[in-house]
């Protein structure tokens, strides 16, 4: 399981959860920052450290999000 970045993101990259990950799994794309759901601890720190409400559970992502959990394991590859 894993946290997913999703698309309040897109154009705002505020950035914080980055430095609150405990395992350093989230990197900065060109158009939003991704975690890598391989290295996800789903300690869920960087939730409440995002400023737009980004992150979101995998678990509890709307249909229409899921192509973020696709960008995220593509970016990883
Ligand atoms: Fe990092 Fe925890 Fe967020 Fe996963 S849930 S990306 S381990 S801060």
């Amino acid at each position: 399981m894993a946290f997913v970045i999703t698309d309040p993101c897109r154009g705002e990259k505020a950035g914080e959860c980055v430095n609150i990950c405990p395992v350093d799994c989230i990197e900065e794309g060109t158009n939003q920052y991704f975690i890598d759901p391989d290295l996800c601890i789903d300690c869920g720190a960087c939730v409440a450290a995002c400023p737009v409400n980004a992150i979101v559970d995998e678990h509890d992502l709307k249909p229409e999000q899921e192509e973020y959990l696709e960008a995220a394991e593509e970016f990883f590859v």
